[in-house]
């Protein structure tokens, strides 16, 4: 274990090729696994996440912005990567960087396809979304005659993929609803192949998808959080680890009074004697200020420590009156015991919001 003498986030590789090994276990050998390396592979650096995943057996690399494409590009990435939303402003940069489009609204389509045509590109590798029920990006069903009929008219494109995204995979009370979209998305696609006369991939499945509708991998799946270890569920959370843990140490320790107050705006008054740390992490660094005043939580020694009054920009406040800790120790703001779940929780969020949330100033740490 690597000791903590400033503010880390400590990756590690061991716990990310079991998580995957995990991931590919729950799918058929011949279906293809894509690794969603977005918002810097969920906080833990999508260039050196990418790098290692590549030489496991992942087939397709995902991001959310031309960007973070040209990135994975820059870094030695050679496997195939689909933008899941991108803008038109950068088609011809994802198309010098070989970066596969998706393609969700005519809008864009008709953009793609101009550009495409204009680099004298033919049958580039695009990938068609369709809205099952998210309503956030993609076609609708009625839109796969305009779709087919456009795609006539031009040889600059190639459908290498169709696909959806479902909205409530983790939450089995919404089963129905899910199934309803597996359901719409097998008629949209069906009624695609039969008019392109050709079969592009077929996926639907994020992380709690592959967990909990294994019915619905199709020819390939989609994984980001449970590669970085969460399951989105308390069985599923037993069977991948948290790759991450943020760590940082004590810089100063304060004894104050009853009646004295802590941080700014005073918004913690003392009722006692207290011991308090000063930890160098605040709201620059993805601790928002949410987690303040009582409600997030740090471990120092195996003890829990609550933030007192506000977050501040690079530190936080924490009570360890009834902790045997010194200046200079180790502390766990998340990792594989306090998981960044239970975190988040305490701020009433996600696991993923507080992850992509550590800034790019926390420096990275990776165990390989
Ligand atoms: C982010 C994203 C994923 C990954 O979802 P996880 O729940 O992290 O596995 C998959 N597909 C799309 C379209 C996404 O935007």
């Amino acid at each position: 274990m690597y000791r903590a003498q400033e503010t880390v986030l400590e990756i590690d590789f061991k716990v990310l090729k079991q998580n995957f090994e995990y991931l590919k276990s729950k799918i058929q050998a011949n279906t293809k696994f894509l690794a969603v390396v977005k918002a810097f592979a969920y906080g833990s650096d999508a260039t050196e996440i990418a790098t290692y995943l590549q030489n496991l057996d992942i087939d397709y690399f995902a991001v959310a912005y031309v960007n973070e494409g040209i990135a994975l590009r820059n870094a030695g990435i050679t496997k195939p990567i689909l933008v899941l939303h991108p803008q038109a402003v950068n088609f011809k940069e994802l198309i010098d960087y070989c970066l596969e489009p998706s393609l969700y609204s005519a809008k864009v389509f008709n953009e793609f396809i101009a550009i495409a045509s204009l680099q004298k590109q033919t049958n580039y590798p695009v990938h068609i979304k369709f809205n099952t029920g998210l309503n956030r990006l993609g076609f609708w069903e009625n839109d796969v005659n305009y779709i087919v009929s456009k795609l006539k008219e031009t040889n600059a494109i190639k459908i290498k993929s169709l696909f959806s995204h479902l909205a409530a995979s983790e939450d089995l009370e919404e089963k129905a609803f899910t199934l309803n979209q597996i359901e719409s998305f097998k008629v949209i696609s069906n009624n695609v192949t039969n008019a392109i006369g050709y079969k592009p991939m077929l996926h639907i499945c994020n992380t709690s998808g592959i967990l909990n509708y294994p019915e619905a991998h199709f020819d390939m799946v989609r994984s980001g959080i449970g590669l970085y270890g969460f399951g989105n569920s308390e069985k599923e959370n037993k069977n991948v680890k948290p790759i991450a843990t943020l760590k940082t140490i004590i810089s100063q320790i304060h004894k104050i009074e009853k009646g004295e107050t802590v941080g700014y705006n005073r918004a913690f008054k003392s009722a006692s004697f207290l011991k308090i740390a000063t930890l160098p992490i605040g709201h620059a660094d993805g601790i928002g200020r949410h987690y303040g005043n009582g409600k997030g939580f740090v471990t120092i020694n195996s003890y829990k420590a609550p933030i007192v009054g506000n977050v501040c920009m690079d530190m936080i406040m924490v009570d360890i009156t009834n902790i045997d800790c010194k200046e200079g120790d180790e502390v766990i703001v998340f990792g594989q015991n306090n998981t960044a779940e239970t975190l988040a929780q305490t701020a009433q969020t996600i696991s993923y919001e507080l992850i992509t949330a550590i800034s790019q100033r926390v420096k990275r740490v990776y165990l390989k």
